[in-house]
């Protein structure tokens, strides 16, 4: 649709959060006619009404009405499963549905830059937001990340920055119900299972991913992982295909040689920055930069910018976020790590002997995965959360395990029997909702105990 078409539309926005409240800001100052409905009661507030007034928006909590199907087109928030009810009477009723992203897509005729994947979107996307951003490019950043994208496209009409680049974090979710969705640069970081609380299968959760790509084509970029074999497989449209990593793959673009990041450019390779002074540790951030890299490159003409402008990134909070050292002990949050995969490279990340808080909600992860690395470099896991029994029977006899029920009893579990060199890593490989709001509340929580420990034990 195009925005001029918006105007005295009827459309139902499912869901009063943020992408539900975006897009209704974003709709309503386009003149549509609106109704937000939220069926969970606990999430009205009066800001929120008083929000509603100001757009002229209706709305309803703890209920779906029959108006929500008054609409030429939905808006559907990430929040809400496929299964749901409403979900399958909207179905039945042949209302058009869409996501945020596709919908805020429509009032962007810049370049979009969006980026999905299973884990490191979000440090990805805020690398080439700092990288673009200080190479003197007018960048917006916003999606699954910050705010979101209807409000970013508000901030920039707002803007008077001649061009400007849009960096969109996008999930599985937001692509559930993308159509004309064109990014100029898509990338995909990586694919391993998740969500699966969610989607019937793993191949539903990939392909909805792989949907980032539908509409590319001509110059479009489309980046993709050369070490993940799902995506060197995965069929692509015509456009120009980037590789990053370090697999040989006749698309590979940006590699590492020699202990240097670059890109391979007329047959040559062009060093931009050494690894070692990648400001965030990891192999895991070095695929991560290499996607940075495939992406600004498009944009920054001078190589050198790219590499200065890495030097100076500050790492995002809850991954892998070093807190404090006590007794010897070394602190490390890695709240954000919310599946089995993630969890993995945050235990491969040290040489440490490491005492790894697990469990939360769990979401149909596979931990008997985490068993090898577990082995190598645990000396125990801490079992915390709903899940714990669930990850117990699947590690059993891989690792020593104890259940402690919370993150404060597993920080003084390990400050009790750890010893100075030891590492303690929050990292659950679960969702946080079963204690938490989300994932910042439970890494801010981890972050308040270390520190009162701390202070306690200098007294
Ligand atoms: P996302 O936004 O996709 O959840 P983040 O950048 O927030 O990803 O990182 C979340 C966690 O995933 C990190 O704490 C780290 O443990 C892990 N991680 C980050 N980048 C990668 C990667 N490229 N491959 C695998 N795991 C990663």
């Amino acid at each position: 649709m195009k925005p001029t078409e918006i105007k005295n539309k009827r459309v139902t926005i499912l869901g009063a959060e943020r992408s539900g409240l975006g897009a209704a800001k974003l709709l309503a100052h386009h003149g549509a006619r609106l109704l937000v409905s939220e069926k969970d009661a606990l999430k009205f507030t009066a800001e929120k009404r008083e929000f509603f007034a100001s757009i002229n928006a209706k709305f309803e909590f703890g209920y779906h009405s029959d108006d929500v199907f008054d609409a030429d087109f939905i808006v559907v928030s990430p929040g809400i499963p496929e299964n749901a009810e409403i979900m399958a009477k909207i179905k039945a009723k042949q209302i058009p549905v869409y996501s945020e992203v596709e919908v805020a897509s429509w009032f962007i005729d810049e370049p979009i830059i969006a980026v999905t994947g299973s884990n490191g979107k979000t440090t990805t996307v805020n690398l080439i937001h700092h990288v673009l951003t200080a190479c003197g490019i007018n960048t917006f950043l916003g999606g699954n990340v910050g705010q979101a994208i209807s409000e970013v496209i508000l901030a920039r009409q707002a803007s008077d920055a001649e061009n400007a680049v849009f960096v969109l974090e996008v999930s599985s979710f937001q692509l559930d119900h993308v159509e004309r969705f064109h990014p100029k640069v898509a990338m995909i970081l990586n694919l391993s299972p998740d969500h699966l609380d969610r989607y019937d299968s793993v191949e539903d959760y990939y392909s909805s991913k792989l949907g980032i790509w539908r509409n590319l084509g001509g110059q479009d970029l489309i980046g993709f992982n050369v070490d993940d074999e799902r995506l060197v497989r995965a069929e692509k449209p015509n456009a120009k295909l980037l590789g990053f990593g370090t697999t040989d793959s006749p698309q590979l673009f940006a590699t590492v040689r020699d202990g240097e990041l670059g890109i391979i450019q007329n047959g040559g390779f062009q060093a931009i920055i050494p690894a070692s002074e990648l400001p965030i540790p990891g192999p895991h951030n070095v695929s991560n930069a290499l996607a940075c890299i495939t992406a600004t490159s498009a944009f920054v003409p001078d190589l050198g910018d790219i590499g200065a402008a890495l030097r100076t990134f500050t790492p995002v909070p809850h991954r892998i976020e070093y807190v404090e050292t006590i007794k010897g002990i070394r602190f490390y949050n890695d709240s954000k790590a919310t599946n089995v995969a993630s969890t993995a490279v945050a235990i491969q990340s040290f040489n440490e002997p490491e005492w790894v808080i697990l469990g939360g909600k769990d979401k149909g992860g596979e931990f008997y995965t985490l068993a090898v690395d577990l082995a190598r470099h645990a000396r125990k896991v801490l079992l915390v959360g709903k899940a714990a029994p669930i990850i117990a029977e699947q590690l059993a006899g891989a690792v020593e395990m104890e259940t402690v029920g919370t993150i404060g009893n597993a920080i003084d579990y390990a400050l009790r029997y750890g010893q100075a060199g030891d590492v303690v890593l929050l990292s659950p490989g679960c969702a946080s909702f079963d204690q938490f709001d989300n994932y910042e509340q439970r890494g801010e929580f981890f972050i308040s105990i270390v520190k009162q420990r701390k202070e306690r034990l200098a007294q």
